[in-house]
């Protein structure tokens, strides 16, 4: 792959910048004309470049120098589903095909408040359902290992923009492990923080209990500094967490847990090798857990996830917002346009989420869900009293091939570490620890540690211990 400005860290960046090695004009065409050469269609639209911003970008850093903030000047690339006003925000569907957004979501806005510069909008699953990319109503993301294979999802885009080079950072979003998936698959870092911990005004919902914005990096502190800068309590925001809402946890970790009977069920084992080698080499010690109500998880997550869904996009009806059609009457009016609109996945959630709410059945679905999703939290609040991050692989596999799994469920299954993250509100992230060989190609695969919700800090430390870069 070229190597050019765009194949930078933030970090790396923001020290050219500082430097004066190269300008804020020339980091911004470097990026700008590595996002046009996208051949794996991790973009979905390339922004034409907002001058003011750069020039701005530039004399902030001229005039404050190593005390602007890192972030200035940095081009990134910004999930679809992710308000920047003036730009379409799609999801990635028909449906808001021709969406243009009114105000900047406040993770943008606080990008640009650091002097930030957006580089394009990336590809994604409908909606954030899937996790492939495939779902997008637009054609898949490649992954830039092997073009035959998935980019993960549902940040498929914002993955495989950063891994390829045509992006120096991405923001994705997160709802069972969206940012962490497409992090594995593509071998870059993916965080997705404490629930609340950065807002969600402005980006488009899927499951709103569960939907966290979260980095997609090159490095562990690129994710720190995105974060760094993204968190914070917002009043557009009422699930923000207020400060000191957690205790103040240690950075320092010690002690893994690692839930052995999940790692049980048919795991691929290399996957599982490159696993117990990245564990022992961190050093710390390693214990095993047990975690009961990790078997219950994925069903429990599908359920709340389909039932919130097919709330959240009980708006999308052609009247209020979204693709309009018109028929004879006004009953096909709203028939005619969620047709048109929405792809097969988002159709198969909207009904599995009216079932499951229903007045017959909601006892037997959803409320059990919301039940051991209590029961979850519980167990891992008790395994935070022993150790300090648990660790799994982020995914049972490395990026399938391109259709491999389009029986939904067995997608699904790929989804069995990270939900929990998301069930329980904890920050959790994704680290490369190598490859696996498929057919002659090494193709990336992640480790995945989760720590107690507002003990973000510590998935930095075991993230750069992984990683081999030095963080404090
Ligand atoms: N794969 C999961 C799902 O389909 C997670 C998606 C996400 O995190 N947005 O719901």
């Amino acid at each position: 792959m070229e190597s050019t400005l765009a194949s930078l860290s933030i970090t790396e960046a923001a020290h050219k910048l500082r430097t004066r090695e190269c300008t804020v004009r020339e980091l911004w065409d470097a990026c700008h004309t590595a996002a046009q050469s996208d051949a794996l269609h991790a973009y979905l639209e390339v922004f034409a470049a907002d001058e003011a911003a750069i020039v701005s970008a530039q004399a902030r850093i001229d005039a404050e120098g190593e005390n602007a903030p890192l972030l200035c000047g940095i081009p990134l690339a910004i999930k679809d589903n992710i308000l920047i006003k003036g730009k379409i925000a799609s999801a990635a569907s028909k449906m808001l095909e021709n969406y243009e957004a009114t105000y900047d979501a406040t993770a943008i806005k606080k990008l640009r408040d650091a002097g930030a510069l957006f580089v394009g909008r990336t590809n994604m699953d409908e909606f954030a359902l899937g996790g492939s990319t495939e779902n997008s109503a637009f054609g898949p993301t490649m992954n830039p290992h092997d073009a035959g294979r998935v980019a993960g999802g549902t940040s498929g885009g914002s993955a495989a923009a950063v891994a390829a080079n045509i992006a120096i950072a991405s923001l994705g979003s997160d709802t069972g492990g969206s940012v962490r998936n497409p992090a594995s698959y593509c071998g870059v870092v993916g965080f997705k923080p404490t629930y609340g911990s950065i807002s969600r005004s402005g980006l488009i919902a899927a499951a709103s209990s569960f939907d966290q914005i979260g980095p997609i990096t090159k490095t562990v502190a690129d994710a720190k500094t995105l974060f760094d800068v993204l968190k914070g309590t917002d009043t557009l925001d009422s699930s923000t967490a207020p400060e000191g809402s957690y205790p103040t946890f240690s950075k320092e970790v010690s002690t893994i847990g690692v839930p052995r009977t999940l790692l049980e069920q048919g795991l691929d084992p290399d996957v599982v090798q490159a696993f117990n080698a990245a564990l022992e080499a961190t050093g710390c010690k390693i214990v095993d857990i047990e975690i009961p109500s990790n078997k219950p998880a994925l069903a429990a997550y599908y359920i709340i996830n389909f039932a919130e869904v097919s709330t959240n996009l009980s708006r999308l009806d052609g009247m209020r917002y979204g693709h309009a059609a018109r028929g004879a009457t006004l009953l096909d009016d709203y028939v005619l346009s969620r047709t048109e609109g929405f792809g097969k996945e988002t159709k198969r959630r909207i009904l599995l989420g009216t079932f499951v709410l229903s007045a017959g059945y909601i006892d037997a679905y959803y409320r059990k869900a919301v039940a051991a999703r209590s029961a979850l939290i519980h167990e891992f609040d008790e395994a935070f009293k022993q150790v300090d991050v648990i660790a799994t692989p982020t995914m049972p596999t490395p990026a399938f091939k391109m259709g491999e799994k389009s029986d939904p469920l067995s997608l699904y299954l790929e989804d069995v570490f990270t939900v929990t993250a998301n069930l329980t509100g904890m920050p959790a992230i994704s680290v490369p620890m190598g490859t696996v060989d498929r057919e002659g190609t090494k193709l990336p695969i992640g480790i995945q540690f989760t720590a107690p919700r507002g003990a973000d800090e510590r998935l930095f430390t075991i993230g750069a211990a992984v990683t081999g870069e030095q963080l404090y």
